[in-house]
């Protein structure tokens, strides 16, 4: 394995990876950054939590430190253009983080804020430009800002601009990149609509491929925990006060169901938050924010809010609700475990959840190891009236059967105490079969 001494970036840059204590470049760092400081085209496939911000943004500073040059007014030299505002500001912050010894100026332009503030910084220069899509045109058809001088094109996580309905935007933007530049185009998943795209902003990329799906998901110490509905909240309090459970992201299956845990937990003296789409996108940042700085213990989320989050040392997640799709499991484990790290993830799953939770054994090819519960008996699993909850069968093929029944080396030593303790103290073995382990309804909060 490469070091970052060995990749040859500016010392400036050198000096804030050690300042960050970064000493190995991750795989998708070690493969894109080498073709990318020659001026390559990139296709990497990856999702947040492999280092790619640092794959994109190290090169582009090794370039821009390297030529010392002007900002110029509404014309940056560099555009980085991210789905989400939260990925946006947090691509911002690594750019800040890697670039602090080089003297460039970043401007951010995302939606739901006015955007004067926006505008006047563009006038006073950018090299660097981190944007969503909507805002970026906005901006671009008021004659604020003009892509004539882009030399570098950054697409991150092209697969969700396309689930978030970004397409015609992003073509519009692409009509007015000029012609020659280099691009570094990322996606978590590469679908046809995607690989289209790549095909016709890329030249000649080199193609670096980090199967995170795989990799995340080995890395994290996954279990379920057969618990019934109504016993979850109590569940959930007794884990996030075990030791060793510092910094846990609950996730929900509906917005309401977020502020319901989050309003709880914080009723229970556990500091808590909750994000989730209704909240402003200020609401929003200060929870962020106040988790990242260790105010709250616990951030409740959707899906969609949590989507491309990186805060580093998370040490649970904990899934209060399995996920429809089984694909987003992937994605809200991979919140935890980062960069190389550990983490445990712990999934909740009532009998009605069976099903979700069958599915998504199928897609990761492997069994959950069970840390607590009961298992109900398959017909508890069954819903009474025989009516689905509408879930699309998975297009995933995935199901490696011989994965199937295996469990990854599990220690239900340390790692699953809480789970465990949890369930001794809730009695929650609870599917409704069989009742007589339930000692005492514990108090809910
Ligand atoms: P990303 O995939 O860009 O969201 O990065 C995930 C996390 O990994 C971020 O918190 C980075 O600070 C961290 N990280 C990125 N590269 C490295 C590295 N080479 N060594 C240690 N941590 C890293």
């Amino acid at each position: 394995m490469k070091t970052f001494e060995e990749l040859e970036l500016i010392a400036p840059l050198r000096r804030a990876l050690a300042d960050e204590k970064y000493e190995i470049p991750t795989p998708i760092q070690a493969q894109t950054i080498p073709s990318a400081l020659e001026g390559n085209d990139v296709l990497g496939c990856a999702q947040t939590g492999t280092g790619k911000t640092a794959a994109f943004a190290l090169p582009i500073l090794n370039r821009l430190g390297q030529l010392n040059r002007k900002a110029l007014p509404n014309s940056p030299l560099v555009l980085v253009l991210a789905p989400t505002r939260e990925l946006a500001i947090q691509i911002g912050e690594s750019f800040a983080t890697y670039g602090k010894h080089l003297r460039l100026r970043q401007v951010l332009v995302y939606g739901g804020v006015k955007q004067g503030n926006q505008v006047r910084a563009m006038g006073r220069g950018a090299h660097i430009l981190v944007a969503t899509p909507g805002r970026l045109l906005d901006l671009m058809n008021q004659g604020h800002i003009s892509l004539s001088q882009l030399e570098v094109f950054v697409l991150d996580e092209a697969d969700r601009m396309l689930d978030m309905g970004f397409m015609p935007d992003l073509k519009r933007i692409i009509s007015k990149l000029p012609a020659k530049r280099q691009s570094l185009f990322f996606s978590a998943t590469m679908p046809p609509k995607i690989t289209e795209l790549a095909a016709r902003l890329l030249t000649d990329p080199i193609h670096v491929n980090v199967t995170p799906k795989t990799s995340s998901v080995k890395r994290i110490d996954q279990s379920v925990h057969f618990v019934e509905r109504h016993n979850k909240q109590t569940l959930l309090k007794t884990m996030v006060t075990a030791d060793g459970v510092e910094r846990v992201i609950v996730f929900t299956k509906t917005k309401r169901g977020a502020n319901v845990v989050a309003e709880k937990l914080h009723r229970s003296g556990i500091s808590s938050a909750a994000i989730h789409g209704n909240k402003s996108q200020n609401a929003r940042q200060k929870a962020l924010e106040s988790f990242r700085n260790n105010e709250i213990q616990v951030l409740v989320a959707t899906d969609v809010a949590a989507r491309g989050i990186d805060i580093d040392g998370v040490t649970h997640v904990i899934n209060y609700d399995l996920p429809i799709e089984p694909e987003a499991y992937v994605h809200r484990i991979g919140r935890t475990g980062r960069a190389g790290a550990e983490g445990i993830a712990v999934s909740f799953c009532s009998s009605e959840e069976i099903g979700d939770l069958r599915a998504i054994e199928k897609l990761i090819g492997q069994k959950v190891p069970v840390s607590g519960g009961t298992e109900p008996a398959p017909s508890a699993s069954v819903r009474p009236s025989g009516q689905s909850r509408g879930r699309r069968p998975s297009g995933q093929q995935g199901g490696r059967s011989s994965g199937h029944g295996r469990s990854p080396s599990s220690t239900p030593g340390s790692r699953h105490a809480a789970s465990r303790r949890a369930s001794e103290a809730t009695g929650s073995g609870d599917s409704p079969k069989p009742r007589r382990r339930r000692r005492r309804p514990s108090q809910v909060s």
